[in-house]
């Protein structure tokens, strides 16, 4: 059985006692209302990241991540945070190659592959993200673009330490935009991530590895989305700022 996985990515929200205050009602509200095995992940902005994990000790169910992370272990780089910082506040996740990263900061898929080499060299989690833009979508070259994001900036990866990467398909037509996937168009290219999965590492690891959807996900629409063959959670923006909305969500698996 793979892991099913509901995360939250804060972007750049909240203030820091903002942070605390969700952060709390959302471990209270997970712990009051006992889940079943699905692991929540939630990846704050670097400000909340130590003081989180402290708040989320005692339960095994939620797990910190990072958004971000610089390839480099150490040194001067003014602005950046690395791997080991990162994991050293308690932290197991980070987001890569986020479509907010790839478009406003430049960042390319041999970038990509130095910062995934960091986090997993520090025991960090990459959740890999991939997608399609509206105008790849209309052009029918959505697969193709899919496929080169994996073997540009992943598959680089020996099976071994593949497993413990967390892929997410989020098309950047449905971020942020109301706009979500279809179950179908969703389920679609989760097959065929799938798929490559099997072509580069493999039954057993493709079998194993979890494959979130991530783009206006929210109470209602995700749990279509969720009983899809090969979707195994979200990755969830907006709806992760309402702890009643962010929990409705990981509770779809229970
Ligand atoms: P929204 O859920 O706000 O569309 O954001 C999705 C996303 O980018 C998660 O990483």
């Amino acid at each position: 059985m793979r892991k099913k996985i509901v995360a939250g990515n804060w972007k750049m929200n909240l203030d820091y006692q903002q942070g605390l205050s969700l952060f709390s009602e959302i471990v209270n509200m997970v712990k009051d209302e006992v889940i079943g095995s699905q692991q929540v992940v939630i990846c704050s902005p670097f400000i909340h990241l130590h003081s989180i994990a402290q708040l989320a000790k005692g339960t095994t169910q939620v797990a910190i991540g990072a958004q971000n992370i610089y390839f480099e272990d150490a040194g001067a780089y003014t602005g950046e945070v690395s791997a080991v910082q990162v994991k050293s506040t308690g932290a197991d996740y980070v987001i890569l190659g986020h479509s907010e990263r790839r478009a406003y900061f430049g960042e390319d898929d041999q970038m990509l592959r130095k910062k995934a080499d960091a986090a997993l060299k520090h025991g960090l989690s990459p959740i890999f993200c991939i997608g399609e833009t509206q105008e790849e979508r209309e052009s029918n070259n959505y697969f193709e673009v899919i496929r080169t994001q994996l073997e540009q900036g992943i598959f680089h990866l020996s099976g071994d330490v593949f497993d413990r990467v967390v892929l997410a398909y989020e098309p950047v037509w449905a971020i942020g935009t109301g706009l979500t996937a279809s179950p179908e168009q969703a389920q679609e290219v989760h097959a065929f991530i799938r798929s490559e999965l099997v072509s580069r590492y493999g039954q057993d690891i493709a079998g194993r590895t979890t494959l979130l959807y991530g783009g206006s996900c929210n109470p209602k629409n995700a749990p279509q989305l969720f009983a899809q063959p090969d979707i195994d959670g979200g990755l969830i923006g907006g709806a992760s700022l309402k702890s009643r909305d962010f929990t409705d969500i990981v509770k779809v698996f229970n």
